[in-house]
């Protein structure tokens, strides 16, 4: 078939596409062969079976690949590969990440994580399994089923036949390609610095541009220039050392749900804001082309208010879009005693919350737990890290064991005039006949610090799954024409010319 609707698009970009058409079932299959390779980080043979794959797909391509251990054993390798521009001065890293995370086959529908399976359509909208036609067109609403269809193989996929795709038209990038695909990101790249320091050459780049995460929730291709940081701290209030009969001591011995309730509820106030001291200080404030990407990104909070079945968000009328840029706090879970047919007559011993919270650019992990205990000590509390002792009990009325998980970190945000993002602004803007979104900061969080901690570069991520593809869950999937869209999108990415 002819391109007939693609005149915006260049004669570059145009063969991509071609190229696309020509070879779909050879992608498909590399693809699917990939999927089926158990991901999970952990899991250390599997996951250094996925990475001889990658290589093996980089050998193929010419990329000189190498793995790239980490000092520590045991640690999944990331695959690393080049393309070389004779000339070029400059160079960019682009990265995805090749685990996933951890499955629970019992909760997939029909079909297992690692057996890549064909949909006609999302499950939820009744798709029905398919197996692919022996010959002729793909419908590109068809989805494929499996365990990182979209987090985060797709990104491997569309990022290695891109460079197919450029190479096969005799495309030459401006500058150097450094490929890098990680093995440890859903566990959150406890190793990825140390494989940093160890390689700190070859990663060395002008920007890291990252391959993750679903466009926007309209369909419209997005470039995201931050993400959020993360911190989970735990939380444990104490009552009487052992459970009480509460029609016994009911009214008389302190019951730790209520106090950690209580406390819980001083934290916020009723439009959702964050009452505790100097939250919001020191946030680095959007600049001008933040604010204005905000404002043209496409109202959708009605749309996602009625999905959702929510009558009232919050944010005293602020957008989604505006709230993933200040710092939250959210309850990731709590418990006290029992409930349902575990539930009995008694005073608990203790109340456990687990906080999340998110951080934007100019907040610290560690000044924000701090900002947190302080918070807690001035609502009378007693903090400690450990159980309280019965010295301890004795003294204090209210005790509070806070403690801050490790594997915090902060946020990162690269700012939309740096010559890179107009770049990568413009090469995705390039392909898509629908403005794209630019947003200055994901809702989500990925360890993207770990890597301007240790480089001097700048992150991007330009993401290409279907907002509704069940990452992190069971039931995980791409749309495959997102997979296609991806292809053209990274080929132009890879094409950037950043005027410096
Ligand atoms: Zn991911």
């Amino acid at each position: 078939m002819l391109i007939t609707f693609a005149a915006s698009l260049s004669a570059g970009q145009i063969s991509v596409r071609n190229y696309r058409r020509a070879h779909e079932r050879q992608i498909i299959e590399e693809f699917t062969r990939l999927l089926a390779i158990p991901n999970i980080a952990s899991d250390k043979q599997n996951i250094r079976r996925n990475a001889e794959f990658i290589r093996e797909m980089m050998q193929r391509r010419g990329l000189n690949p190498q793995l790239l251990e980490a000092r520590t054993r045991d640690v999944p390798p990331a695959v690393y590969g080049e393309w070389k521009v004779p000339g070029a001065t400059h160079s960019i890293v682009v990265y995805a990440h090749y685990d996933g995370q951890p499955v629970d086959p019992a909760a997939w529908t029909a079909s297992p994580p690692f057996q890549p399976t064909w949909r006609t359509a999302a499950m939820e909208s009744g798709g029905q399994i398919v197996s692919l036609p022996a010959s002729g067109e793909i419908n590109p609403e068809w989805r494929l089923y499996a365990r990182s269809a979209s987090d985060d193989k797709a990104g491997v996929t569309a990022i290695l036949t891109a460079f197919d795709a450029l190479k096969a038209s005799g495309q030459t990038p401006a500058l150097n390609i450094k490929f890098l695909f990680e093995g440890e990101e859903e566990a959150g790249s406890p190793h990825l610095g140390e494989i940093i320091d160890l390689h700190k050459d070859l990663l060395q780049s002008d920007a890291w541009i990252i391959c993750d995460g679903p466009v926007h929730q309209s369909g419209r291709k997005q470039v995201v220039f931050g993400v959020r940081g993360d911190q989970n701290v735990d939380v444990t209030v104490y009552g009487a050392k052992r459970p009480l009969h509460s029609g016994h001591y009911g009214n008389w011995a302190p019951n730790p749900a209520m106090t950690l309730a209580r406390l819980l509820a001083s934290m916020k106030d009723d439009t959702g804001r964050v009452t505790i001291v100097g939250w919001y200080d020191g946030v680095e404030p959007l600049g001008e082309a933040e604010k204005r990407a905000i404002a043209e990104a496409p109202a959708y909070d009605d749309e996602l208010r009625s999905q959702l079945g929510l009558a009232k968000t919050e944010g005293n009328g602020k957008s989604l879009m505006e709230l993933i840029n200040e710092p939250s706090l959210n309850i990731n879970g709590m418990s006290s005693g029992d409930v349902g047919a575990l539930a009995r007559n008694v005073i608990p011993t203790t109340a456990r919350a687990v906080l999340d919270l998110r951080l934007v650019k100019g907040n610290d992990h560690r000044q924000q737990v701090q900002r947190l205990i302080d918070h807690i000590r001035k609502q009378g509390f007693y903090v400690t890290d450990h159980d309280p002792s019965d010295a301890e009990r004795k003294q204090h009325a209210l005790i509070a064991k806070v403690i801050a998980r490790a594997g915090g970190y902060n946020a990162e945000r690269t700012r939309m005039d740096h010559p890179i993002s107009i770049a990568v602004i413009d090469a995705v803007q390039s392909t898509s006949k629908d403005p794209i979104v630019k947003l200055p900061t994901s809702g989500g969080s990925l360890p993207l610090s770990i890597i301007t901690d240790h480089l001097r570069t700048v992150t991007l991520t330009v993401p290409i799954a279907n907002y509704d593809n069940n990452q992190h869950a069971e039931n995980e999937n791409i749309r495959l024409q997102n997979l296609w869209d991806g292809i053209e999108t990274w080929a132009a990415v890879m094409m950037i010319k950043p005027k410096n």
